[in-house]
């Protein structure tokens, strides 16, 4: 079987030990499969990624001894492509335009008859004139998947979900998530769709990624049945926590590939600090 897995960081900060971790393991695991490694540069938020931030990804990942084929796909770069799934979607009537705003949001799952924490958003499409008053007022939305069609397309398959977590299944439950966000009206594509997308284009066998993705998993299989995609292994590794023995994040400066190759550490310093030394 062919091996495919990749890196997919998003160019809003500098690279961290967490990165380094996941990054090295899908490098390490293409290396020892016989298989490839991609980058991929999730800079879909437009607001958020920096040029900056971009070339010190290949920066640090070269310093770390890491390379990868060429060309790097740069998600900015492929916008209009994923107009394609949502098109799909729409056509299908498995996505609805939601003009509420956050907080409305919050409030509607404040108020939601199961009151529980977890209880999270659903919602649906407007009377049709009332969303075509919306619409030429000119209104924001976004487009949210309707897990409630999405059940009812799939039917028994919808529980049936199940996505492979490095050997076990794991049952899927996407309804954690709710009815989720796959584009905004002037924001061609979230995370999700992207992502899901590009993997199956890329041909990831393996998607690997931190533990704290593995919520993500439980949507994106549904996403990949819906639009007929492959399934991806998943491959969730440990997180690498700072000092404080929280969670690494992007203000934990001194945990930055850079900060540490400035002071003086080498890149099998790195591997032993993520505890693949
Ligand atoms: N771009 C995401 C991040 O940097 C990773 C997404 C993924 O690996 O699927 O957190």
């Amino acid at each position: 079987m062919s091996f495919v897995t990749r890196f997919a960081p998003s160019p809003t900060g500098y690279l961290h030990l967490g990165h380094a971790l996941s990054a090295l393991t899908a490098f390490d695991a293409a290396r020892a499969a016989n298989g490839r490694f991609l980058l991929r540069i999730e800079d879909i938020d437009l607001g958020r990624a920096r040029p900056e931030f971009e070339a010190a990804i290949y920066e640090d990942l070269a310093w770390l001894g890491l390379s990868w084929e060429e060309p790097v796909r740069r998600q900015s770069e492929h916008m209009a492509e994923y107009a394609e799934p949502l098109q799909d979607l729409i056509g299908r009537g498995l996505v609805y335009r939601c003009f509420r705003t956050r907080k409305e949001i919050a409030d509607a799952i404040a108020s939601a008859p199961h009151g529980a924490a977890e209880e999270r958003f659903a919602g649906e499409a407007l009377p049709a004139e009332e969303e075509a008053q919306r619409l030429a007022a000119g209104d924001a939305f976004a487009w949210r998947l309707s897990l409630k069609k999405a059940r009812a397309a799939l039917g028994p398959a919808y529980f049936a979900l199940v996505f492979e977590d490095e050997t076990a299944p794991v049952r899927a439950e996407p309804e954690r998530h709710g009815d989720v966000v796959l584009a905004r009206k002037d924001f061609g594509a979230s995370y999700h769709l992207a992502s899901v997308w590009d993997d199956a284009l890329q041909g990831v066998t393996h998607v690997t990624r931190g533990e704290d993705l593995r919520e993500a998993a439980h949507l994106h299989v549904l996403l990949q049945k819906l639009l007929g995609l492959p399934q991806p292994v998943y491959r969730h590794h440990r997180l690498v926590l700072g000092e404080d023995g929280k969670r690494l994040a992007k203000r934990d400066r001194s945990a930055t590939l850079r900060a540490l190759r400035d002071a003086g550490k080498t890149p099998a310093d790195v591997r032993a600090l993520v505890g693949l030394g």
